[in-house]
């Protein structure tokens, strides 16, 4: 069984290689089992007393590398959409938010974040970086199909602006 996702949802697909992470959103991507870009599911654990507990996203630094982006990133913007306040545990060299949420809730934030900032449309891989335009927009451009989409402005995304003023420094 594999893991992969359709538009914002869950969705179980074939596959032979046991649990995958597909990123992409399209249907005949999602059935590939030669697809590129199927990474190891993201991964969860937790610390604490009950009413006290920190999620741990224990492989975050393994897609930070895969998507290209600091893990700060889709951090904030995976708190923001869970409501609760993010660190970066050194000890685990891992992104953690304060509360308890379940894998699924992980898996699904973080897949938005990769859809939005990472995902290119058209074809569909995440090969996606991002940078300013001359009217300093927030833009990303594919490297596989060389199209430059804008990533627009949603308020339910804490990262957006964060990321805007760190393309800003450089
Ligand atoms: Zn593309």
């Amino acid at each position: 069984m594999s893991f992969g996702f359709g538009d914002n949802n869950f969705e179980f697909v074939g596959g032979d290689d046991g649990r995958t992470f597909y990123f992409a959103v399209r249907q005949d991507h999602l059935i590939d089992s030669d697809f590129r870009y199927r990474y190891h599911e993201p991964r969860v654990d937790y610390s604490g007393k009950n009413g006290n507990k920190t999620t741990f996203f224990t492989n975050s630094e393994y897609f930070a590398e895969k998507i290209r982006l600091p893990s700060e990133y889709f951090g904030k913007y995976m708190a923001g959409r869970l409501s609760c306040p993010y660190s970066f545990d050194k000890d685990k060299n891992c992104i953690t938010f304060k509360g308890e949420y379940s894998l699924p809730d992980i898996k699904n934030y973080f897949f938005e974040f990769v859809k939005n900032y990472v995902i290119c449309q058209p074809c569909d891989y995440p090969e996606c970086t991002l940078r300013l335009d001359d009217r300093k927009n927030l833009i990303k451009h594919c490297e596989s199909c060389g199209l430059n989409h804008q990533v627009n402005f949603k308020s339910n995304d804490k990262a957006f602006q964060f990321i805007e003023r760190e393309l800003k420094k450089k």
